[in-house]
């Protein structure tokens, strides 16, 4: 039904995000249809986050999307992804109400902090994901979310958490195909 170059060409444009696995069933996306994902927030992470995002209370602080990116490890498994995040760097841009923009500059700070962090610790830790609240919303991604993501990580496994503060709720996903994983925390689940 496909040559060996359209399957290809097909799996590399799904890989990119740019059209869903969901439109061609009989073909298979290795690491996208096949695979289970697990993001572990380790005891640090979970404290930046729940501290960061007044997790758990209504204040106005809450009325702004916030968040940061992980800094871990990640790791594929007979397909599987294990992620864990060791750490959390915080954005330090203020949000809106319903988006949050990072600039280029916001970028390279994470980037010269993770450098540091590093240091510090002796490892060599790296971006695994990024972490954003919905204040008041669903846990689901919007088309921003996604391209922002996509653009950052392109086809790489990467995660992305999703954080209701008010309703002290939070949902990961994975990869550029965005869908949902596992969060493996102490903290309540979306
Ligand atoms: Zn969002």
């Amino acid at each position: 039904m496909y040559t060996l170059e359209e399957i290809n060409r097909i799996r590399e444009e799904v890989s990119l995000g740019l059209v869903h696995h969901g439109s061609y069933p009989d073909i298979v996306f290795p690491g996208i249809n096949d695979w289970s994902a697990f993001l572990e927030l380790g005891p640090r992470a979970e404290a930046v986050i729940t501290n960061q995002t007044h997790f758990g209370s209504d204040g106005p602080m809450n009325d702004l999307e916030m968040g940061g990116f992980y800094i871990g490890e990640i790791a594929e498994r007979d397909g599987d992804i294990y992620g864990v995040a060791h750490d959390v760097i915080p954005l330090q841009v203020p949000g809106k109400r319903s988006s949050i923009t990072i600039p280029q500059s916001e970028y390279t700070r994470v980037e010269t902090e993770m450098t540091l962090w590093n240091k510090r610790n002796g490892t060599n830790f790296v971006d695994i994901g990024w972490y954003h609240t919905h204040p008041g919303n669903r846990l689901w991604l919007s088309d921003g979310d996604k391209s922002n993501h996509i653009r950052r990580y392109g086809a790489e496994p990467r995660f992305m958490t999703v954080v209701c503060p008010k309703n002290s709720t939070l949902q990961s996903f994975v990869k550029s195909e965005c869908r949902e994983c596992d969060t493996i925390s102490n903290l309540a689940r979306g």
